[in-house]
C-alpha cells in the first residue's frame, strides 16, 4: 500500500464499537502515544515499524491495483518503531482529565462517582497554605466536599482521604490517556503499572 492509497483509508478504525488507537512504543519498549490508524499506517509504509504486539490484527484496505486486487495492510494494536530514544525523564502533565481519571472519577472525600464537569480538583494541602500544583497533592473532589473541606488540610477538616495521590507513571499515563484500550494494549501497559490503583480496560 503506497502512501497515496494510506490517504484514501476510511476515517475510523471501528472494533466492537470502539474507536481504536494504536499504541506506538520507541524501540526499547516504551510508550510514545496514541496514534489513528493513518499515522500506523504511514510509519508502515515508511518501515519504521520494527516490531509490534498482540494477537488481534487491523486490516486496512487501500485501493485497486493493475491487476485488478485490493490492496491492503494488517497493523498490530501496538507497534515499535525506530528513531530517536527519549533520554530526560518523563514528566507528566498534570490536567483535570487525567487528574480525574486516575481517581476513576471518584470523589476522594465521600467515595461517591461524578462526571468531569462535577468534579473539581482539591488541592491536599491547600494552597493557602502553600501546597504545590502537583500530582501527588491533588485528587479528584466533588463540589460539596471540596467546599466543605474549604483553605484546610484533610486533617484541620476531619475529612479522610480515601486513596494516596500519586504521579503517574509513563505506562499509567498512556492509560489516562486514552478511554478505549483494547486487552492486548491493557496488559501490556499494566506489566509496568506502580500497582497503586485497580483499573480496568474498556
Ligand atoms: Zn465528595
Amino acid at each position: 500500500m503506497d502512501s497515496v492509497e494510506c490517504a484514501k483509508v476510511a476515517e475510523y478504525m471501528l472494533y466492537k464499537g470502539m474507536v481504536v488507537s494504536i499504541l506506538r512504543l520507541n524501540k526499547t519498549g516504551l510508550p510514545l502515544s496514541w496514534l489513528s490508524r493513518e499515522e500506523a499506517a504511514t510509519l508502515y509504509v515508511k518501515e519504521q515499524v520494527v516490531w509490534s504486539l498482540g494477537d488481534e490484527q487491523f486490516r486496512l484496505h487501500g485501493g485497486i491495483n493493475r491487476c485488478g486486487e485490493r490492496s491492503y495492510l494488517d497493523v498490530a494494536p501496538i507497534i515499535a518503531c525506530d528513531g530517536s530514544v527519549r533520554s530526560h525523564p518523563f514528566a507528566p502533565t498534570l490536567s483535570n482529565r487525567f487528574l480525574f481519571r486516575r481517581d476513576g472519577h471518584r470523589c476522594m472525600y465521600c467515595g461517591f462517582q461524578f462526571s468531569d464537569s462535577q468534579l473539581t480538583r482539591d488541592h491536599i494541602i491547600p494552597k493557602v497554605q502553600g501546597g504545590a500544583d502537583c500530582w501527588n497533592n491533588v485528587v479528584a473532589a466533588c463540589q460539596r466536599c471540596n467546599h466543605h473541606k474549604g483553605g484546610r488540610t484533610p486533617e484541620q477538616a476531619s475529612m479522610e482521604l480515601l486513596a494516596v495521590p500519586f504521579e503517574p507513571n509513563l505506562f499509567e499515563f498512556m492509560y489516562l490517556a486514552n478511554r478505549q484500550i483494547l486487552g492486548d494494549q491493557m496488559e501490556y501497559l499494566q506489566s509496568r503499572f506502580s500497582g497503586q490503583r485497580i483499573w480496568e480496560a474498556a
